[in-house]
């Protein structure tokens, strides 16, 4: 997978390729999907939701440029297989899953892999946390626009990474804050399951 998928596709970040050959992806998917699990593609993790594929976790990864001592806020935990890969690379990982049963069983995942620094939390990611401020935000829902609160909650010099567009559509974006300011560069198309809530697809739930 790591060779193949990651490394040919440009991705060289020894880091990043060495968090990636340590996690054991296939205990993050059903037993229905293990011998999937380190396939080219997103799978099925259940409640209509994905892991995402290999390359994108790796790709999204290495667009937050993380150097090991951040705070990070990631929106739409799934499988809790992003998380895990973060944790290896930086201080803190915060993760919001709206869905309770998937976020219990990442919880579980991650504590028998012994990963101590992501903490999971059942909610609405798509407001953020209340009052927190976070070097990198990663969202792996796709968002119809950039959600104001995460923009907030952003540190300077910090780092968003999110796919924005239509609902079965989208363009992975980073955002950086420099001095308050705000940019956008585009990365390439994508397609994720929706972001739902208030700043997402669907305004219901909060
Ligand atoms: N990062 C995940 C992984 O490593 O397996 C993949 C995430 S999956 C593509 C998207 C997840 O976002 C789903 O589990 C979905 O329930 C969650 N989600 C959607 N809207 C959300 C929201 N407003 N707040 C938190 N989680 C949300």
């Amino acid at each position: 997978m790591v060779s193949e998928q990651i490394e040919k596709r440009g991705i060289n970040n020894k880091k990043i390729l060495s968090a990636m050959l340590d996690i054991p992806r296939h205990l993050f998917v059903n037993e229905a999907q293990r011998e999937y699990a380190y396939n080219d593609y997103p799978l099925s993790i259940g409640e209509g939701q994905t892991i995402s594929q290999p390359y994108i976790v790796a790709l999204m990864t290495s667009l937050l440029e993380l150097k090991g001592d951040e705070i990070i806020l990631e929106i739409g935990t799934g499988s809790g297989y992003q998380a895990a890969i973060l944790a290896k690379l930086a201080e803190t990982v915060y993760s919001i899953e709206k869905i309770e049963v998937l976020a219990k069983r990442a919880m579980s995942v991650l504590m028998m892999l012994n990963i101590k620094n992501v903490h999971i939390m059942v909610g609405n990611g798509s407001i953020g946390v209340q009052g927190g401020s976070f070097d990198r935000i990663i969202v792996t829902a796709a968002s119809p626009d950039l959600p104001e609160p995460l923009i907030e909650q952003l540190k300077d010099d910090g780092i968003m990474v999110i796919p924005v567009g239509e609902k079965y559509s989208q363009m992975l974006i980073v955002v950086k804050k420099k001095h308050g300011e705000i940019t956008k560069e585009e990365k390439g198309g994508c397609i994720f399951v929706p972001l739902i809530g208030k700043y997402g697809f669907d305004s219901q739930f909060n």
